[in-house]
């Protein structure tokens, strides 16, 4: 690499959901369509070492990445967009700087000393910037910092950006996003909470370089000004971000706004050529003008809040993109369907997913819902625990296994269909120790997973304890549900199908980590595809 690598912090000021994950992404997704090597890194201010232990109710989904980490869902959001894969060094929280320092303490790295904020913990949050820089592999990296300036949690890294401003002035760019609310009693947009929010950086010795303002309405060339002038800005630097109806508009508002050349000259970097976002503004334009409809229902437990199964919303807009068809997607708690009212919650939808999940509430209403969408011939997808629900749902149903559970739900049932992996069984810690990340599949021809992969191998990622039991893998196969991929170093069984239904696959892996704006899932659009026919009255059990 010739020049060194350039350094963009995003912070956020006066309200937390702003969006600084999708306004980071299409910032990225700008500087890589003009040619850039990017990436995105999140930092987070919470003690726990990673979210793989919180409840989705507390920080919405978590995502997985190739190498196995348990992260925040904004990395999803930088893979959709960028279609480039993360990493563990993507994502560090509080917690996991502390523990390396304190880990080094104990070792002895710092005898003698005594171990502080300033510099010890400050110096391990430079470092894990750097990190990425120092690959060779990016020009531009992105770090997004959670949480809101002036937070206590945050101010550690907050006080990590001003010294690396001031050790490389030339190299770094601080982005501040802030909120411009609209009063509606005044019919007014109102500046002060930015002007305080800027100010509040400026007490730990950050000047924020570009202001990037969310707003329902538009930002009149005055109010930019002044926001300029208070805030200790260049009035080009003040940049509107409007509310969009698709996040996956907001790269091209960004880019109307020129939030790419005012980050390009502010680092030096040359402007050569203008954006490259011709798939992208495809992807956009198919998005807002959809041929068709279809109705999928996701079954869950946490629907509560959407975030949880964030992954697989989004997976659903891009495998709707790729069959011009809108996905309405119906979202359904477990706990409302038994087997009595399956008909009437569930009646009418085209296609039928049941969501990934921990833990024994709502596992009945999820097995009712795949028990419908079996005997009804409506295309199923269960990902995960909605794989492992399908099979306990074969084996009671089907295979006359009165009982038949997971182990995970019930340590005695007489037919453990599911059952802990052989690894899982010295497990005692909860945090990282899950099966996590990438790992090869191999798919048998002449089925529908290979039919919609188009290869043998392929690689997924993963996130669980409990898998399908082999032992009564020749019962399954002989009464119709086969197992079409499995893990060839240990036998696992990764996909099920039963191939005289139009569309029932279950897969233990979560393909929804993996779909993105350019690569849509193969999955993901089977089953949109296989929705779209069920609705049309095609069936389509016959091609495989
Ligand atoms: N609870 C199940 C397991 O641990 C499924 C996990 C999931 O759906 N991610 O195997």
């Amino acid at each position: 690499m010739v020049s060194a690598p350039k350094y963009i912090f995003v912070t956020g000021g006066v309200s937390s959901s702003l969006g600084k994950g999708i306004i980071s992404a299409s910032l990225a997704k700008l500087l890589q369509a003009r040619g850039y090597s990017v990436t995105i890194q999140k930092l987070d201010p919470y003690i726990n070492v990673d979210p793989g232990t919180l409840n989705p109710y507390e920080h919405g989904e978590c995502y997985v990445t190739d190498d196995g980490a348990e992260t925040d869902l904004d990395l999803g959001h930088y893979e959709r967009f960028l279609n480039v894969p993360t990493s563990q060094a993507n994502n560090v929280t509080t917690g996991r700087i502390y523990k390396t320092v304190i880990e080094k303490e104990r070792r002895g790295d710092y005898l003698g000393k005594t171990v502080q904020v300033i510099p010890h913990i400050t110096d391990e949050i430079k470092h894990r910037i750097r990190q990425l820089g120092n690959t060779g592999q990016y020009q531009v990296i992105i770090t997004e910092i959670g949480g809101t300036v002036g937070d206590i949690e945050s101010l550690p890294f907050v006080e990590a950006i001003r010294q690396l401003k001031w050790e490389m002035p030339k190299d770094v760019l601080v982005v501040h996003l802030t909120l411009v609310p609209y009063l509606s009693a005044s019919g007014e947009l109102k500046t002060k909470p930015t002007q305080h929010s800027v100010k509040l950086l400026q007490e730990f010795g950050v000047l924020a370089d570009v202001l990037v303002c969310r707003t329902e309405h538009e930002l009149s060339p005055e109010l930019k000004r002044k926001m300029a002038l208070f805030c200790n800005v260049e009035a080009g630097a003040v940049i509107e971000a409007r509310d969009a109806k698709s996040i996956y508009e907001v790269p091209l508002l960004m880019e109307q706004e020129q939030l790419d050349l005012v980050v390009l000259n502010k680092l030096g970097l040359s402007v050569q050529k203008a954006p490259e976002l011709t798939q992208w503004k495809e992807f956009l334009h198919k998005l807002y003008h959809p041929v068709t409809e279809v109705r999928i229902g996701l079954v869950g437990k946490y629907i509560e809040l959407k975030d949880s199964y964030k992954s697989i919303a989004e997976g659903f807009i891009h495998a709707g993109v790729a069959n011009s068809c809108r996905v309405q997607l119906e979202w359904i708690h477990s706990e409302s369907i038994n087997e009595d009212n399956a008909d009437v919650v569930l009646g009418g939808l085209s296609g039928i997913l049941v969501a990934p999940g921990f833990g024994h509430r709502g596992i009945e209403g999820k097995i009712a819902a795949i028990r419908y969408a079996r005997e009804k011939g409506v295309p199923f997808f269960g990902i995960c625990l909605g794989m492992q629900c399908a099979v306990i749902e074969f084996a009671r149903n089907v295979l006359g296994m009165k009982g038949a559970h997971s182990t995970e739900m019930d340590a005695q049932t007489p037919y453990p269909v599911i059952d802990l992996l052989e690894a899982q069984k010295k497990v005692t810690h909860k945090g990282g120790t899950m099966r996590l990340g990438a790992y090869p599949c191999e798919l048998t021809e002449g089925t529908k997973a290979y039919e919609m992969y188009g290869r043998r191998t392929i690689y997924e990622r993963h996130r669980h304890r409990y898998e399908f039991n082999n032992e009564y893998l020749a019962d399954f196969e002989r009464a119709g549900m086969t197992a079409t991929g499995i893990n060839p170093e240990g036998g696992l069984v990764e996909i099920v199908e039963i191939k005289s239904h139009p569309f029932f696959v279950g897969v233990q892996f979560h393909p929804e980590y993996k779909s993105t704006v350019e690569n849509p899932h193969p999955v993901f659009v089977g089953f949109v595809k296989a929705a779209v026919n069920a609705k049309k009255g095609v069936s389509t059990a016959a091609k495989v």
